[in-house]
This record gives structure tokens, sequence and C-alpha cells, in this order.
């Protein structure tokens, strides 16, 4: 009877243990994406950022930004980086 019991227990375990790797794994990019800030909450963090002629960034200053997919080129979600220093900026 406990021998039954402690092999369920170690079935459900290992199930539970691929079911949240996995989760892991496939949440890795929406989680990517989301540790960026919007462009608000960007502008909001660094007003100075906010320019006439668009955004600019946050450590060297320069206004040329650059975006890529999060997971490749088709990926609605965006993220912006700095084209002169390569930080990561803000998401869209
Ligand atoms: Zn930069």
């Amino acid at each position: 009877m406990l021998d039954l019991l402690l092999r369920q227990i170690i079935v459900f375990s290992s199930i539970f243990f691929v079911v949240f790797v996995f989760y892991r794994i496939m949440s890795a990019p929406q989680r990517r994406w989301m540790s960026y800030p919007t462009l608000e909450e960007y502008w909001k963090q660094n007003p100075t950022c906010k320019t006439a002629r668009g955004t600019k960034c946050h450590y060297c200053h320069s206004g040329h930004i650059r975006q890529f997919g999060v997971t490749d080129n088709r990926d609605n979600r965006r993220i912006h980086f700095c084209n002169q220093c390569n930080h990561g900026l803000y998401r869209s």
C-alpha cells in the first residue's frame, strides 16, 4: 500500500515537473517581452527621451532606434533597441 502511494507521488511529481519546465520554456519569450516597459512607461521613466523628433536612447541619447520581433521578424511583440549602444529600451 505504501509502495503504491509512493509510486503515485513520484509519477504525479514527475508529471508536474515536466509540465512546469515546458511552461517555463514556452513562456520565456513572453516574459522577456514583458520585462521591457511600454513606450509610455519608458517616456515616464525617462522624460528627456521624448523629443519632438521621436524617442531617443536613455543611455547614449541616440535617436536611432531599431526594433525586432521577440521570437522572429513576424512576431508582433516588438522590442526596440538603440542602434548605437544596443541597449533594449521599450516594447510595443
Ligand atoms: Zn543608446
